[in-house]
């Protein structure tokens, strides 16, 4: 049993990386997918080889028109939007002291203004037809402090506010909002460098998981939220990050996976 059988989606940064990889598995699980990305080759050519359920939108997260014109050409193709996942997102690697102004406007423009204007351009017609779910790509990051990652840290942080608003106003309405929180994930955001599996998975030796995680880990978690199986799930955070927030190893303690080596 295909488990978005008959279902329209949106899935924003749907160009590569996680959007990708759930772009994929929607289709894979019976959806109509419109792929949204600024990425237009990478777009249009995943499209052609997801076939007639799948087409490809330029599409500008921070733009209020570009969602309008989105969702309006969504609808007369496939249909009214069933599913939207806010993946889209950037990341800039600075200190609080090198993060510019500007740096800070655009990690919150993409990452959170973008989610924002994601769920005011689904959230009327969802509304109306009392159905929907709204799937926000947040980030272990929306938990915990790192260093270097001050706006994305921000931006993560507030699209849990996001979706907890969303989730208890859309509730009562019919429509479900929840978040999903990446730990490391092999992508060209999560391996800018383009390491090889063995090389990243050493560097998540501390996590329990022991290894860097797949996109389409992820995509099955937005699979699960997208799909009728998460009915009573509204708000909820779900952490897929091989558990890199349950807490730091003690080397010198029973139970750590490198005795003896660094915390
Ligand atoms: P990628 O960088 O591989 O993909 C992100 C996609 O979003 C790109 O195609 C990018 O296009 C697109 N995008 C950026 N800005 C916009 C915009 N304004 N409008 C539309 N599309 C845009 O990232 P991932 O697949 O790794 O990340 C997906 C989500 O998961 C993000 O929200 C990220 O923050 C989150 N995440 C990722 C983690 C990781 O380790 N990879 C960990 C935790 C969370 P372009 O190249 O043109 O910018």
């Amino acid at each position: 049993m295909q488990r978005l059988a008959g279902k329209v989606a949106i899935v924003t940064g749907g160009a590569r990386g996680m959007g990708a990889a759930t772009s994929r598995l929607f289709v894979s699980e019976g959806a109509k997918v419109a792929i949204a990305d600024l990425l237009d080759e990478e777009g249009a050519a995943l499209a052609r080889e997801l076939g007639a359920p799948a087409c490809y939108h330029h599409h500008d997260v921070t733009d209020a028109a570009s969602w309008a014109r989105l969702v309006e050409q969504v609808e007369a193709d496939f249909g009214p939007v069933d599913v939207l996942v806010n993946n889209a997102g950037i990341l800039v690697f600075a200190t609080l002291l090198e993060t510019t102004e500007d740096d800070f406007d655009k990690v919150l423009g993409v990452n959170l203004k973008g989610a924002f204007l994601g769920l005011k351009a689904v959230a009327p017609g969802m509304t109306a037809r009392r159905k929907g779910s709204i799937v926000n790509i947040s980030s272990v990051e929306g938990f915990r402090g790192a260093n270097g990652v001050i706006a994305y840290a921000a931006s993560k942080w507030g699209v849990r506010g996001l979706t907890r608003v969303a989730a208890m106003e859309l509730g009562p309405m019919g429509v479900r909002v929840n978040s999903v929180h990446p730990g490391g994930i092999d992508t060209v955001m999560g391996n800018p460098m383009g390491a090889p599996r063995p090389d990243l998975d050493r560097i998540y030796a501390n996590v329990p998981a022991q290894r860097v995680g797949g996109p389409e880990e992820v995509a099955n978690v937005s699979l699960f939220l997208a799909s009728d199986d998460a009915s009573y799930m509204m708000g909820a955070e779900l952490v897929v990050d091989g558990g890199m927030i349950c807490g730091d190893y003690h080397p010198n303690m029973p139970g750590a996976p490198n005795p003896g080596g660094p915390a």
